[in-house]
């Protein structure tokens, strides 16, 4: 490394606002952050920015259906989102929303830029409109038969069934998710980018970078020629309202895509942070500013960081990214995380059993400068927390800093002996090695060396046995020496490990009574000054917290599993014979139960589903608006005496496309199923439509 202060820009992809972090998401975060730190501690003036990506569809449906402005939503998620990666330690300079100020202007600047080069084109094209819900629908809100194999409920762009891809006005039969109505096709003007015309430019960027060298790993670039070789297609980049995104300049009723916002994010997060600490904008985004921009990305959004993106970048009069580290997903015990399995765990339910940086450590010594997955063995990680983090690592210092306070008063000897000297000085050696591997984000092979320094750090306490040395009148001085070197090994472990261990190192400066470790500290001495009594740092792992946190995931999987079955047949399933009394589920605030809108319905009417053994379609009227339910009490219940009938529904319940046409909500009964049900009934006076509290 030459001394040289470089000034460097990072970002990791932005998550979706609507969902919870899990620990898939977090490779990519911890990955970038220990890059990050390593550069901080090397003194480089480097930012780490992030957002939420925020706009589109799907947010704006769930917030349809929570009742609540999409701004509430993507305001709650945030602070969520917020507060799980700080508590993993991932320390952004600045983690901010796509839906910002800032977001919006260099959104459609950026837009009138690419128009303004000729890149921006015009074309009526034909989609499938939902006339109920008024809009047009994007390809997973469609759902219909393939129109080659005719398997019947597959998405509008591909058949799970036999991997054919399509355009969603080829499906037969095709019905909106959203609504249940029979979408039609509509003409509509989209605005597209001419990712074709930008083909000369990406061909030579791919290639020569924005300095020369490639931005891409080999993996990557193989994967460029691909879809060079297939040719590059025209991308569309509007949508049609109702959408919630930014609307484009000029064109009324028409919004910029998601996907073209989102990178833009970047941009915003980290103008919002200059604003806010005087930075220079201008010198990290156009170009011959001097300075280096990298961008951390899964393997699923290559293609729009390494096409859309560099040409969106340089032909609106930016500079390209400096490289692009992408890697690859994450799979739990060798297979997909899985909801059943409990291996979906979420990162608060993660926190709940196990400190962050154990999962940090661990995927550190997976992690490699290759597009590979990686997998969270957790006998393996359990192995590694113990053995190396507890086993080798911290165990250097619970064997030599508490003779250091019992019997030297908390002073550190000197390191007057050569032997003593030799083996400190060849740890201290390999700060230049191991900060090669940092940089070129070999993490699991610094770990491999790190873990080898440790070993040999235990062998040299071993060797000397300063527990014995301490016993003997005319020995202790040796042993106060033996014990300064152990700890001189432990500071160099904790320096290297920092990155990674923020949190432990944090707390090793403050019982070695040093300031904040930096990189250049490896060729520092600790010696003659006085430390703090050791505490221990951290505990094994044992099997049961594991056994916990995947019970615990499964459960909240039960949870959302009762509630589908609910939805779709009425009633949760149950097993024959009645259940023991079911446990009281996870207490909720108040807020939470008053998400849920509970209203007194009228039974108006109710009838035979033909093909149903167990539904009955009920038709409720709420005081002026009505919905078709499908409940799952035929087995108790005639339709003739349903009708007239009071009961409780679940009003807000997102609409439900069955076999059978749209299940628009959820009548409350109690009891194991069968003939053992009981619809609810609220007492006589209560009107339908009023709400239960
Ligand atoms: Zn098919």
């Amino acid at each position: 490394m030459n001394g040289e202060k470089r000034r460097i820009l990072v970002t990791s992809a932005l998550p979706y606002a609507n969902g919870a972090i899990h620990i898939g998401h977090l490779v990519e975060y911890i990955q970038t952050d220990i890059w990050v730190r390593f550069q901080k501690l090397c003194g480089h003036e480097c930012y780490y920015v992030c957002a939420d990506d925020t706009h589109g569809t799907p947010v704006m449906l769930r917030a349809e259906q929570e009742g609540i402005p999409p701004e509430t939503l993507i305001e709650r998620m945030h602070a969520e989102h917020l507060r799980d990666f700080g508590d993993f330690l991932i320390d952004f300079d600045n983690y901010y929303s796509t839906n910002s100020e800032e977001n919006r202007r260099l959104a459609q600047d950026i837009y009138l830029r690419l128009k303004a080069a000729g890149l921006i084109e015009v074309r009526t094209i034909e989609q499938l409109y939902d006339p109920v819900k008024e809009m047009f629908l994007p390809d997973r809100y469609i759902k219909g038969e393939c129109p080659r194999c005719h398997a019947p409920d597959q998405y509008g762009d591909a058949c799970e069934s036999c991997g054919a891809t399509y355009n969603p006005t080829e499906l037969l039969h095709p019905v909106s998710v959203i609504s249940g109505a029979r979408p039609v096709k509509r003409a509509s003007e989209h605005h597209f980018f001419l990712l074709s015309r930008c083909r000369d430019f990406l061909e030579d960027w791919i290639r020569r970078g924005y300095r020369g060298d490639s931005p891409l790993q080999p993996e990557a670039m193989n994967k460029l020629e691909e879809w060079f070789a297939a040719g590059l297609k025209d991308w569309d980049i509007s949508r049609d309202a109702p959408y919630f995104g930014f609307e484009i300049p000029g064109a009324p009723g028409k919004y910029l895509y998601v996907w073209l916002d989102a990178p833009v994010g970047y941009m915003a997060s980290f103008l919002n942070l200059c604003r806010r600490e005087g930075l220079d904008f201008d010198a990290f985004w156009k170009p011959d500013g001097g300075t280096e921009l990298y961008h951390f990305i899964g393997k699923d959004i290559l293609y729009f960081h390494a096409l859309f993106w560099p040409a969106m970048l340089h032909f609106s009069g930016y500079r390209t990214p400096s490289r692009l580290f992408v890697h690859g997903f994450l799979t739990v015990n060798g297979q997909k995380m899985s909801k059943s399995r409990g291996t979906f765990i979420t990162a608060r339910t993660y926190l709940e059993h196990l400190r962050p940086e154990f999962l940090r450590y661990y995927f550190a010594a997976k992690l490699s400068d290759r597009i590979e997955d990686l997998d969270l063995n957790l006998d393996d990680f359990m192995a590694r927390i113990n053995s190396d983090l507890i086993g080798k690592y911290l165990n250097i210092a619970s064997r030599s800093a508490g003779f250091i306070t019992k019997t030297f008063g908390g002073r550190l000897g000197d390191l007057a002996c050569t032997e003593d000297r030799a083996v400190v000085t060849a740890c201290q050696e390999a700060a230049e090695e191991l900060a090669a591997l940092y940089e070129q984000r070999r993490y699991g092979e610094a770990v491999r060396r790190i873990m080898e320094l440790a070993d040999r750090a235990n062998a040299y306490i071993n060797e000397h046995e300063p527990w014995k040395l301490v016993k003997k009148e005319d020995r202790q001085a040796r042993a106060q020496e033996v014990c300064t070197t152990a700890l001189n090994l432990f500071r160099l472990l904790t320096l290297y490990l920092k990155p990674i261990l923020p949190g432990i190192a944090a707390e090793v400066e403050t019982f070695l009574d040093i300031p904040p470790l930096r990189w250049q500290d490896s060729r520092a001495l600790l010696a003659g000054t006085t430390i703090r009594p050791y505490r221990h740092l951290a505990r094994r792992i044992e099997a049961a917290q594991l056994q916990a946190l995947l019970a615990d995931s499964r459960e909240d999987l039960d949870a959302q599993q009762s509630e589908h079955t609910r939805t779709r047949h009425g009633q949760a399933q149950q097993p024959r014979s009645a259940p023991p009394a079911e446990p009281i589920a996870e207490t909720i605030s108040i807020d939470d139960f008053a998400k849920i809108d509970l209203r007194v319905a009228r039974i108006v009417a109710a009838e035979d589903v033909p093909g149903a053994d167990k539904l009955l379609r009920l038709t409720l009227d709420l005081g002026g608006e009505t919905r078709n339910v499908f409940a799952g009490i035929k087995s108790k219940y005639q339709p003739e005496e349903l009708v007239g009938r009071y009961t409780v529904m679940v009003a807000n319940l997102a609409p439900r496309k069955m076999r059978f046409g749209v299940s628009e909500g959820m009548v409350l009964a109690a009891g194991p199923g069968g003939k053992d049900l009981w619809l609810i009934q609220p007492e006589e006076g209560a009107q339908p439509g009023m709400r239960v509290k």
